[in-house]
């Protein structure tokens, strides 16, 4: 049996190498378990909001993300048929001072992981964790060995083992939607904002990643069948082009250019109860997988990690300070992720005269009150976790 210092987290996905570096930051030891032979270019784009890049920025790793992303100017919402913008919403003029990146997800990865070497972070590769437990002490039993740490962070993702081991099965429902991503070389003069393109039943979300080479698409499709819920699932680019073949996105034939998209079904889990037990505790998606309709999976993961690192920085640690944690994130997480399930049905309205409607309705607020159409997201992307803490 070995022991590693004082703690392990399980998982070195954006949570898991997050909060490894934030405990270093705190002059904590921490051994990283990860089930992957090595951190692989995988995964597709993902979007750092200005909350998720407080976090960052207070890790040391600001300026790199900056460089490796595409910093987004606005949101667009565009009509799927006529490619005609129903409104813009100017992030850059209305949240004067935030940053929100674009950026690929294995590039953020290597830049956490990197600082993690440098900060002393130690990692096992290949090696799966596959239970954890906390009669008397956390222990964890992996494919190869077996720790009893002080404290266990499960940072292992949607099908989080830790979570299942503490806390029993969850059952997920499939939401009815299913999401594609792909990405394409960039021969479009796209410019550097976040599009959304709004059909009944389906949206699509372009934006440029790895200086504008690449352009990110997310084709999200209402659906009676079920798709498995895999982040590594090849899906067929012919029956993605027949699915959207009704959708303009204006900027040239982006869909031709498809040719292994991946695809997985959303299914909703419920945000966990208890977010720990003894010493051992979750984050990130372990405790709350997130629908990704507002785009805060890898935010609220950062967030969590700042917080948690913060609460186990307390030299004798007890049990006060797990449970200000999932007081201090349990609420949030909570609002953010009903807000994002709301946001699927207003992007598919199918009644024409209601799209038209709806969407004539956004055009005259961004019109008449553009700032108010940012602003009323103050909440969630104005938030820094590291001065709440
Ligand atoms: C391969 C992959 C690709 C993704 N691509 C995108 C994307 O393109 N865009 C996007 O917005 N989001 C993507 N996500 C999801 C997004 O990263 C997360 O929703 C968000 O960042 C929260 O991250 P997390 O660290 O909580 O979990 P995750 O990012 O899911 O990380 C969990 C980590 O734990 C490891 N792990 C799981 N089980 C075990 C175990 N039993 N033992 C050891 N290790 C284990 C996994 O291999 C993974 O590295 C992807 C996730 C994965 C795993």
């Amino acid at each position: 049996m070995d022991v590693f210092g004082e703690t392990i987290v399980v998982g070195a996905g954006i949570g898991g190498l997050a909060v490894a570096l934030a405990l270093r930051r705190h002059d904590i030891n921490v051994h990283v378990i990860e089930q992957a032979d090595k951190l692989l270019d995988v995964g597709a784009g993902v979007q750092i909001s200005a909350n998720g890049f407080l976090v960052l920025n207070a890790l040391g790793v600001g300026s790199a993300c900056s460089r490796a992303a595409v910093k987004a100017h606005a949101v667009e919402l565009i009509d799927h048929k006529t490619a005609q913008t129903v409104c813009a919403l100017d992030i850059e003029k209305y949240n004067k001072g935030l940053t929100h990146l674009m950026m690929h997800r294995a590039d953020l990865i290597n830049i956490l992981f990197e600082e993690c070497i440098n900060a002393g972070v130690s990692f096992s590769f290949s090696e799966r964790v596959m239970s954890v437990s906390n009669d008397t002490k956390p222990e964890i039993v992996s494919s190869s060995d077996r720790y009893c740490p002080e404290v266990v962070i499960c940072a292992d993702g949607i099908h989080s083992v830790g979570r299942e081991s503490l806390f029993g099965k969850v059952a997920p429902y499939f939401t009815g939607h299913v999401a594609w991503r792909a990405l394409v070389p960039n021969t479009t003069d796209h410019p550097d904002v976040a599009r959304i393109y709004m059909g009944p039943k389906k949206h699509v979300v372009t934006y440029p990643i790895r200086s504008r080479s690449v352009l990110n698409l997310v084709l999200i499709e209402e659906r009676d069948t079920w798709a498995k819920e895999s982040w590594s699932e090849q899906g067929d680019a012919d029956i993605l082009r027949r699915s959207f073949c009704e959708f303009n996105l204006g900027i040239g034939d982006l869909l031709s250019k498809v040719q292994t998209p991946h695809v997985w079904g959303l299914f909703r889990h419920p945000v966990a109860k208890k977010w720990y037990e003894g010493g051992v505790v979750l984050l990130g998606d372990a405790a709350h997988p997130t629908l990704p309709f507002m785009a805060q999976g890898a935010n609220l993961a950062l967030e969590d990690a700042w917080v948690l690192a913060k609460c186990l920085s307390n030299t004798s640690l007890t049990k006060t300070d797990l449970q200000a944690y999932q007081d201090m994130r349990k609420k949030r997480v909570e609002r953010i992720i009903s807000v994002a399930e709301g946001n699927a049905w207003k992007y598919h309205l199918t009644f024409p005269p209601l799209r038209w409607a709806a969407h004539r309705t956004m055009w005259a607020m961004s019109q008449v009150m553009p700032g108010r159409m940012v602003e009323k997201f103050d909440w969630i992307y104005r938030y820094d976790a590291t001065a709440e803490t």
